[in-house]
């Protein structure tokens, strides 16, 4: 695949943003653009290609540097995440899922210990997964089963559970498995670590999705993010709303705005695609971009995108509220969708192949309306913070209505 450089998406970058966005896609022409199609081809292993961007500091840009990170900030993050997508979404996702247990350790592990294990996710020397999903809890995590029990003889906890849908999964060293009464660090060569599955997927080739059984692990203690005591049988137990699931609820703005941005660095190789092959492409003696049914798809499609890239560069410069994080992901990754859709439309068989990104840019971003929330999810979480007056204002010490 060509090199590819993209405008940002992101609103008044400043100098350094600039310099590090040429600096990643710089990284990303060397990197990443050799491997795209031996990834999407299963030729060539994903983290083969992510392992030596980790080691550049890629994976982990916002840890300090002692930990192998490059202390930079969350936008920076995200204008890299925004520019491999333009190449491709599986990369990324395994690139943050495999750092994003780091995360979790070093903002809820309270012992000293959990260095080596930030060190060797963030230096992309050890691969993460973090799992929340199980068979009978997807949007639902209150019923989540995942327990843990504490033997206090060995000083360690019991885990036992099953999560599926979790991104390198099957090939992950450290994980952060939430149970209802906790999140703990597991190591996979532990006994009773157990993968049921790889998932086939529709897109996102080259990603490792799994499926996988946690039997009577035992976890040293001093590996939990947080335990709260909790017996088998009692009501806390079966009633599902628990300290952890509460303890996810602080990530999900952050992660929403990071599909978000996903979505429209895919959108964006896909809008770029078609509004070039609509230029080249002659049918009936003029470019097909000289129909008004392709020009105004295009209209529809550079109006959408624009709209999206506004209300992220909104959320991402006020950080305002749950509401609004869950109306960029639900926008941004719908208009991604449409936008990818038409783009195939326009480039019409071909479109249908793998000669141009087009097809894969649209197998890959339908996950990110299911993936981190799904839009009918979103919806719930929209219209309760309507109704509760999540966005209405503070003005002249007045509550303002906000529609
Ligand atoms: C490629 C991929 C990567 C993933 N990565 C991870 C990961 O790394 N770690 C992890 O823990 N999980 C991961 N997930 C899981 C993902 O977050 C879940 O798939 C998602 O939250 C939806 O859960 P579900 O698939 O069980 O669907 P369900 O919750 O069973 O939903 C099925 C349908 O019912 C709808 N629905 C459910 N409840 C309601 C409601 N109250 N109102 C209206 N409609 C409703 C849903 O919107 C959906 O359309 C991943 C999934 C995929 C496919």
């Amino acid at each position: 695949m060509n090199p590819i450089k993209y405008k940002s998406i992101f609103f008044d970058l400043t100098e350094d943003e600039i310099m590090w966005k040429e600096r990643v896609d710089d990284m990303l022409a060397d990197n990443l653009a050799p491997h795209i199609e031996d990834i999407e081809s299963g030729k060539t292993e994903i983290w083969d290609v992510i392992r030596p961007i980790a080691k550049g500091g890629y994976s982990a840009i916002t840890f300090p540097k002692r930990f192998g990170g490059l202390g930079l900030s969350m936008k920076h993050d995200l204008i890299c995440s925004d520019a491999v997508c333009a190449y491709s979404l599986p990369v990324d996702m395994s690139r943050l899922s495999g750092v994003y247990p780091a995360l979790l350790i070093r903002m809820f592990a309270k012992s000293k210990p959990m260095r080596h294990y930030v060190e060797s996710l963030a230096r992309g020397k050890k691969i993460g997964a973090f799992c929340f999903t199980e068979p009978d809890a997807g949007s639902d995590l209150s019923r989540m089963r995942t327990l843990a029990e504490m033997d206090d003889k060995n000083n360690e906890y019991i885990l036992n559970g099953e999560k599926r849908f979790i991104v390198n999964g099957s090939v992950a060293d450290i994980l952060v498995v939430y149970a209802r009464n906790g999140a703990f660090i597991v190591e996979s060569d532990w006994d009773g670590f157990e993968v049921i599955e790889e998932y086939t997927m529709m897109g996102l080739k080259g990603l490792h999705l799994g499926h996988i059984k946690f039997n009577n692990i035992r976890i040293p203690v001093g590996n939990e993010l947080f335990y709260k005591p909790m017996k088998k049988e009692s009501t806390e137990a079966k009633s599902g709303k628990t300290a952890s699931i509460a303890s996810m609820q602080v990530m999900l703005a952050p992660e929403r705005v990071a599909l978000a941005v996903q979505a429209l660095g895919v959108a964006k190789t896909a809008l770029h695609t078609a509004i070039k092959y609509s230029q080249e492409r002659v049918q009936f003696k003029r470019p097909i971009s000289e129909f008004e049914g392709i020009n105004f798809k295009i209209a529809d499609m550079a109006t959408k995108f624009e709209a999206a890239k506004s209300l992220l560069n909104r959320m991402i410069n006020s950080m305002e509220s749950a509401t609004l994080a869950a109306m960029t992901k639900l926008f941004c990754c719908q208009a991604a969708w449409e936008i990818c859709d038409d783009a195939l439309q326009i480039l019409g068989g071909i479109g249908y192949t793998n000669e141009y990104p087009v097809e894969r840019c649209l197998r890959d971003v339908r996950l990110l309306r299911i993936g981190g929330g799904t839009d009918e999810i979103m919806k719930y979480v929209i219209q309760k913070g309507v109704y509760k007056g999540d966005l209405e204002k503070e003005e002249g010490g007045e509550k303002v209505s906000y529609f």
